[in-house]
């Protein structure tokens, strides 16, 4: 048993949204090799890059 479930990052984890699996997005490079941007949960969409980012290309919910 981990005692500090809170310390883990969202790498490989759980989403911090819904709780829903999250899994790689990969990248092809022009190398042929592959590259791991981030992660992305299968449930509501959300992810997360590698390094610590703020999604503004994307608008959860907009104010109006
Ligand atoms: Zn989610």
């Amino acid at each position: 048993m981990r005692a500090r479930e809170s310390d883990e990052k969202t790498s490989a984890g759980l989403c911090p949204v819904c709780g829903g699996r999250t899994e790689k997005i990969r990248n092809l490079t022009v190398y042929g090799g592959t590259v791991t941007r981030g992660y992305r949960c299968k449930g509501c969409g959300y992810w997360t890059g590698l390094k610590r980012r703020v999604p503004t290309l994307y608008i959860f919910s907009p104010k109006s």
